[in-house]
């Protein structure tokens, strides 16, 4: 006899993430794999947050600091905002996971777009709530459906800027008039996870709309642009009101010790910061220029990866490129069944993964 699993946590599906370099080396026996399937920095991690990390390793044996003190701090100095608007976690994940313990019940709705970061689905449905999906229209965030769709039961709206998996940047005129069709009474939780590459001439955060907008979560990582998938450090910047709830429902020591010290490291290292834009500048044009010598269409993007039709069903490209020891991320299942999505590696990675495309293809 099993213990009984509720039929809602049954109806998830489960989440599969890239495929780790590990796992590929294990099957096809490879080595010297390239990763481009999980967004992640090429650049490795800031010099800095690893000297960091590697003088808090003396304090392992201790309990890190619950409030996250000194990160907070820095983050507040950072973004010029209140302290008590910022709440800290295990990966942005932990801070989504947060916010829908704290403003769901069960039934209640969620609305998002369709495909999105499969962790919003999983999260919402983990507390009983409904998913509510919304297609995209075209590359782009359906923004006046998301909003037709919210209804009385809609506790909480998921948009991501830039979005994953398209790459595309919703202009602060588009979000304004989205954030004034939604009712004050619904959390808008607005992930900023790839806002570091946005161009300059483009760029604005959801941050500077908080005043105006109170029911904003704006979401951020040290997961990309800061080179610490691997540490799990997150953050969510919202009003001091909606502060509150969420660390009501926050594990204690959800931030690790080293985490924190790489995560206020990272933060001063301006000139990681800066290696990283220009290496994602630089390989995108480079790798947009090869593909269409190639005859492929790269999407237009915002962040740190891209979308490219392949002409040809996307998930056998992406198991073709497996068995060549290149990772990329198969769209199967995402709305996008011809188009592979491909981070932007290191320069010697974006010729790998086109001379082995090229072999595919
Ligand atoms: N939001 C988006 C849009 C993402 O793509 C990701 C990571 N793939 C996350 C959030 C979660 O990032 P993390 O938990 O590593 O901060």
């Amino acid at each position: 006899m099993e213990p009984v699993v509720p039929d809602f946590i049954r109806a998830i599906a489960p989440y599969v993430p890239g495929k780790p370099i590990e796992e590929l080396e294990r099957e096809y026996g490879l080595s010297g794999i390239v990763k481009l399937a999980s967004n992640e920095n090429a650049l490795g991690a800031s010099p800095m947050a690893l000297e960091a990390m590697q003088q808090a390793m003396g304090r392992l044996h201790r309990y890190p600091d619950g409030s996250a003190y000194y990160l907070t701090a820095a983050l507040a100095r950072h973004l010029g905002v209140e302290e008590g608007s910022l709440v800290t976690g295990n990966g942005s994940d932990d801070v989504i996971a947060m916010a829908v313990r704290a403003f769901m019940r069960t039934g209640d709705k969620a609305v998002m777009p369709h495909p999105a970061f499969l962790m919003y689905d999983i999260l919402v449905k983990t507390a009983g709530g409904v998913a509510v999906p919304v297609n995209l229209d075209g590359m782009d965030i359906a923004l006046d459906a998301m909003a037709a769709a919210v209804d009385a039961d809609t506790r909480m709206v998921f948009v991501t800027n830039p979005n994953n998996p398209t790459g595309r940047f919703i202009p602060q005129d588009k979000m304004r008039a989205f954030l004034n069709a939604i009712p004050p009474s619904v959390l808008v939780l607005l992930d900023e996870a790839y806002v570091e590459f946005v161009a300059e001439d483009k760029f604005y955060s959801g941050i500077s709309l908080l005043e105006e907008y109170p029911n904003l979560l704006i979401l951020r990582t040290f997961s990309k642009a800061y080179g610490l998938a691997g540490i799990r450090v997150g953050y969510g910047v919202m009003a001091k009101e909606v502060a509150q709830w969420l660390h009501r429902v926050r594990q204690p020591f959800n931030v690790n010790l080293l985490a924190q010290a790489a995560a206020c490291a990272a933060l001063d290292d301006v000139d990681f910061l800066n290696r990283t834009k220009a290496l994602v500048r630089d390989g995108k044009t480079w790798l947009f220029a090869r593909l269409e010598e190639m005859g492929l269409r790269a999407h237009e993007t915002e962040a740190n990866f891209f979308l490219i039709d392949v002409k040809r069903e996307g998930k056998a490209v992406f198991e073709a490129m497996l068995r060549k020891g290149v990772i990329v991320r198969s769209m199967h299942g995402y709305g996008f069944p011809r188009c592979i999505r491909v981070t932007v590696g290191l320069p010697e990675e974006n010729e790998i993964f086109i001379s082995a495309l090229k072999e595919v293809l």
